[in-house]
């Protein structure tokens, strides 16, 4: 049982991804909030149904499955449709995560929350670690990698919370420089700072 549970933040392509894998390699348990969303959305068969109940069947794909693609695009610009998704599906996230947290047998889990602040899932952890990134670095990342323009990538940036005000709110903050000794070092001293927070109470 992990006595501690850690939140991860980052802005798209700022690097959660890679610096939660170098917990990884710590023999930390991550958890992916993302993932615990989508599989609630595919398997919560309770879900499913008041979804419809407000969407109709167009939600669905020819399975029968949810088509998440459909789901985006409806709350992307309704923010009541997004309200209502998010008071339905959140609650559900929160305890599976809290379960997830509650099993892992590192002395501490870390939960991958992409949008920490804005969704206020910093409620539900001890502390909150901002992975840092000049927000130019973020939009080059980003665009390498999801082979997205330039255009698109500010303006997922631009719907994001901004980066100063995010390193304001996070306890701990990991520059994610491209010195992979540095980056290395950054975790494995907040790795020795959170074992020590466990061991101390
Ligand atoms: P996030 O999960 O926050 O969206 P990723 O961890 O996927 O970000 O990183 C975004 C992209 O940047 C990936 O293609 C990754 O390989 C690359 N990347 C991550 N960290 C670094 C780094 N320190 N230096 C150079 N490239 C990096």
């Amino acid at each position: 049982m992990s006595k501690l549970l850690i939140g991860l933040t980052g802005g798209i392509g700022s690097g959660k991804t890679t610096i939660a894998n170098l917990f990884v390699d710590l023999g930390i348990t991550v958890i992916d909030a993302d993932l615990v969303s989508r599989d609630i959305l595919n398997h919560d068969q309770n879900i499913t149904k008041q979804l419809i109940e407000k969407w109709g069947s167009g939600i669905l794909d020819s399975e029968g499955k949810l088509n998440r693609r459909v789901l985006r695009e409806i709350v992307f610009n309704d923010i009541e449709a997004k309200r209502f998704l998010e008071d339905i599906l959140h609650p559900l996230i929160r305890e599976k995560i809290k379960q997830m947290a509650f099993e892992a047998e590192s002395p501490y889990a870390l939960v991958v929350v992409p949008l920490m602040f804005e969704t206020h899932f910093d409620e539900l952890v001890e502390r909150v670690v901002c992975v840092d990134l000049e927000v130019e670095k973020q939009i080059e990342r980003t665009c390498l990698r999801d082979r997205i323009s330039e255009e698109l990538a500010r303006k997922i940036i631009d719907a994001q919370i901004d980066r100063e005000e995010r390193r304001r709110l996070s306890d701990d903050i990991i520059y994610n420089c491209e010195d992979p000794v540095l980056k290395k070092k950054q975790v494995f001293e907040l790795h020795q700072k959170f074992l020590k927070m466990v061991n101390h109470g």
